[in-house]
């Protein structure tokens, strides 16, 4: 799958003659020290992040392999000029508390590059967006492949939150940098948590309408979900399955909606074997009673 992910550049300057070299195996002309900016970037870790997701420590190297050479491009009419940064270097940095990416990048000087080197100096031209693919996603709680096992993604379960370790990278893709806006490029803010919130998001760029409708969407599905729950439980409870409610409900809570779905058309059916011509589910009984939701779908 695809993954998106943000970074840090974090400003330099001029390279040293190690560093020289190794840009010089990739330039095509030979360039001098004066000619060259050099600035590092903190391109992933293997801590949890916004997404509840986070890559295997065991991935790092392989992904560190595959940054080197990778190009970054600041906006399309920077790319016209054919002018990019590009990853020359990376290592996996341990420290106390995660292993993480760090990758060297290097910009010719002058015209246009001049004033993205200003940025990135002033801190403006900070934030970078990273791509990769990744093969796997392992669920944190059972192990399985993530998205077949039917945790989710920051769900609670028995008090472990839920989270896709992302393993065996395939590839890795262009670097871009994010424009940020210099409201928050406010010195104050410094050292704050970088990574905005989607409410935040849309605030900044006038989305609010949407996300709005998209959370009045989520409302429903979430509401729908819950009926197709209780209509399952409920099923399985009329059928005299021989399961108590609780294990039913932790069963069906595990499921996917497709999963559901599928569980909810064959317990239909054998319904209608097993009492042709009755409602599926007659009201008055006593475990529709214990259901929290009246309610039929
Ligand atoms: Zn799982």
């Amino acid at each position: 799958m695809e993954i998106k992910k943000e970074a840090t550049a974090q400003t330099s300057g001029a390279p040293t003659q190690a560093q020289l070299e190794r840009i010089n195996t990739m330039a095509k002309g030979t360039l001098t020290a004066e000619q060259v900016y050099v600035f590092s970037l903190r391109l992933c870790d293997d801590q949890v992040d916004r997404d509840y997701e986070r890559f295997d420590s065991a991935a790092l190297p392989e992904l560190a392999r595959m940054f080197v050479g990778k190009t970054g491009i600041v906006d399309h009419k920077w790319v016209s000029q054919g002018q990019v940064a590009r990853i020359f270097d990376t290592q996996v940095v341990r420290d106390a508390n995660c292993s993480f990416l760090k990758a060297w990048a290097y910009i010719r000087r002058g015209g246009e590059a001049d004033q993205i080197i200003a940025d990135i100096e002033a801190g403006i031209k900070k934030e970078v967006s990273i791509g990769c693919a990744m093969g796997k996603q392992v669920c944190s709680i059972c192990g399985g492949e993530y998205g077949t096992c039917g945790h989710q993604k920051g769900q609670i379960y028995d008090g472990q939150t839920c989270y896709a370790i992302l393993q065996d990278p395939l590839d890795a893709y262009e670097f871009s940098f994010v424009a940020v806006p210099a409201q928050r490029e406010a010195g104050v803010l410094k050292g704050m948590r970088r990574e905005p919130c989607l409410k935040e998001l849309a605030e900044q760029f006038g989305a609010q309408a949407e996300l709005r409708q998209l959370q009045e969407q989520a409302r429903l599905g979430q509401a729908y979900a819950k009926e197709l729950e209780n209509h399952v439980v409920r099923l399985c409870l009329s059928l005299e399955l021989g399961m108590p409610e609780p294990a039913l409900r932790a069963a069906a809570q595990k499921l996917g909606s497709q999963d559901l779905l599928a569980l909810k058309k064959a317990l239909e059916q054998r319904w209608d074997k097993q009492f042709p011509g009755k409602p599926q589910l007659p009201t008055g009984q006593k475990s529709q009673k214990e259901l929290d939701s009246g309610f039929l779908i």
